[in-house]
């Protein structure tokens, strides 16, 4: 048996009857490190998680996916990867402004 690396559930093997019922089940292979960012990081570990796991990390950094976990700050996990995506947003913006800041003082 098989369970998430993140939730601990029970992860079922494509195309037998229990992934079938239950999706979110289905076993997959997670990139620990985000799969987008690791030509600029170490390539890392890949764990097994179950399908809601790894579609909700996404791109986050495992930690921050791990703490949002624990402390269960999102009711729900699309919550969560709401909440990731938009930090992630206004953490830009407030970059590209002091870039933006920046780099006029220095005119
Ligand atoms: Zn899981």
């Amino acid at each position: 048996m098989t369970t998430c690396y993140y939730c601990k559930q029970l992860t079922y093997k494509a195309k037998t009857p229990e992934a079938k019922n239950n999706p979110e089940a289905l076993r997959t292979r997670d990139h620990y490190e985000p799969k987008r960012f690791t030509k600029v990081v170490d390539k890392g570990l890949v764990v097994v998680a179950c399908y809601k796991c790894n579609s909700t990390k996404g791109y986050q950094p495992p930690e921050v996916f791990e703490h949002y976990l624990r402390n269960k700050t999102a009711t729900t996990l699309k919550e969560m990867r709401e909440e990731f995506d938009l930090f992630v947003y206004n953490l830009t913006r407030l970059a590209f402004q002091v870039g933006l800041k920046e780099a006029n003082r220095g005119r």
